[in-house]
């Protein structure tokens, strides 16, 4: 099907750094006729990772997801729905399981793709680091799928609170997030912010604010510990502020039906539990036996982001275990990263098929926002000229939210993320401020 002398590159995933790459790609090099470009995902839409919490809790609407249909045809790259089941390095393949639609209706065949350069952008899931009674009890926050449970499951409890469904006399609603990184942190404040809504509308035994208990626990001594002191220290104050209950240096051995057993013996009780204590590389990468394997399962990578077994296949974002030769470590799970290295990767791949040298990566810390749902936001931003500089209140609810429109801008073009910014701010005034349905 395709002219043999171009070169074929497959992305796997199209994530914040997947997708950013596809486009880059396609208007660089796909356009002007020097490779082919095909993106692979096993969802159909990509939605902002970083945007879940505010789906899960109902704050924010879908309208921001992004079709890979209509992205692809208008950007000029193919678009292969399929869940990535092996590859072949050798051969150059990779192997596309058969994806089905709900009823079981097949909607795409087992598929071999052949590549010349394969990049892999699929991301991570969450780490319950085997801990008991956690993939039974506790929900995730890692897809949109999951988002859009955790939000039927939250609108559901309230109504049953209301009803009078949850039992006689039931008049609280306990909810429990483990881990107090980034993700917990903000969820917890979405969560607080979706309840009150919730009495806005309707729901009026939650009226009195007393009346849900947000929980968030965590290991270590302070909360988003990969960020300074200080930051922690905000973060935390703030979400005191909001009635969050903070339960630090706990570490949770079990969870129930009931709720979250911690070490020591306490029972958190909770009719909604949500685990974001951590990451891990999707399953599949251990399968493919020809890579090396990092700490989270990640897929090993030299400072030219080639995998270190296989030169022509490359790995970016969650996924891609990075060394930070500044900190001595792997670079973090970050959109930052994934989004660098997106740009980065656009570059290194047209060296690569104009047989020049390959560089290396090198990762510039531009600092971290924590948002405290709409009440405020808290990080540091860094840059030669600035050194670190804490940042809250509205400047950072600011430098939050450019975040979300540089990612639009790089995968929408500026026009069209600043016209689809305006109109979901005009959206936010004329519908519900919560999703109720
Ligand atoms: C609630 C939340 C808040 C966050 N907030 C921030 C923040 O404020 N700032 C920040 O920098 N980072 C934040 N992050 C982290 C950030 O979202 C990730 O670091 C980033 O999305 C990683 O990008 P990626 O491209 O590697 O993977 P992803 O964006 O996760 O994309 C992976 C893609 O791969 C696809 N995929 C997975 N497996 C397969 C397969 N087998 N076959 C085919 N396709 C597959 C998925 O469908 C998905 O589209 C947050 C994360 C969460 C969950």
């Amino acid at each position: 099907m395709r002219p043999e002398t171009k070169p074929h590159i497959v992305i796997v995933g199209g994530g914040a750094g997947g997708l950013n790459l596809a486009t880059r790609l396609s208007r660089s090099l796909g356009r002007r006729g020097l490779a082919e470009v095909t993106l692979v995902d096993e969802n159909l839409t990509h939605m902002w990772k970083p945007s879940l919490h505010e789906f899960a809790s109902g704050t924010k609407g879908n309208e921001d997801e992004i079709s890979f249909l209509e992205h692809s045809n208008r950007n000029g790259y193919n678009f292969r729905l399929g869940r990535l089941s092996a590859l072949d390095s050798e051969a150059k393949t990779i192997l596309l399981d058969p994806v089905r639609d709900s009823a079981q209706k097949l909607l795409a065949p087992q598929r071999i793709l052949h590549f010349d350069y394969l990049v892999m952008a699929i991301g991570s899931r969450s780490n319950d680091f085997g801990c008991k009674g956690v993939s039974e009890h506790c929900m995730f926050l890692d897809t949109p799928k999951q988002a859009k449970k955790m939000q039927a499951e939250l609108l559901n409890l309230c109504l049953r609170l209301e009803t009078g469904a949850l039992g006689d006399g039931v008049s609280k609603l306990n909810i429990c997030i483990i881990g107090g990184g980034a993700t917990g942190v903000e969820l917890a404040a979405e969560l607080r912010e979706a309840t009150e809504q919730f009495a806005r509308n309707g729901i009026d035994k939650l009226r009195d604010p007393s009346s849900v208990n947000i929980t968030l626990i965590e290991a270590a001594d302070r909360l988003v510990a990969a960020l300074p002191d200080q930051v922690s220290e905000k973060v935390a104050q703030k979400l005191r502020s909001i009635d969050v209950d903070l339960r630090l240096s706990s570490m949770v051995e079990e969870a129930t039906a009931d709720g979250v057993r911690l070490k020591g013996g306490d029972m958190i009780p909770a009719e909604l539990m949500i685990w974001a204590a951590g990451i891990k590389a999707p399953a599949i990468l251990k399968d493919l036996n020809t890579f090396d394997i990092g700490s989270l399962g990640r897929l090993c990578t030299k400072p030219t982001l080639q995998t270190t077994k296989s030169d022509p296949v490359f790995a970016i974002g969650d996924c891609a275990e990075c060394l930070w030769p500044e900190k001595g470590t792997s670079l973090p799970p970050r959109a930052q990263v994934a989004s660098q290295q997106a740009e980065f990767m656009e570059a290194q791949l047209r060296r690569a098929i104009e047989g020049k040298p390959l560089e290396e990566f090198r990762y510039v810390d531009r600092g971290s926002l924590v948002a405290i749902s709409k009440y405020s936001a808290v990080g540091s931003l860094m840059g030669k000229a600035l050194g670190t500089m804490t940042i809250e209140g509205w400047l950072a609810r600011r430098a939050y939210r450019y975040l979300h429109y540089a990612h639009e801008s790089a995968v929408q073009g500026s026009w069209r993320a600043t016209v689809r910014s305006l109109l979901s701010q005009a959206m936010k005034r004329v519908r519900p401020q919560l999703k109720l349905h």
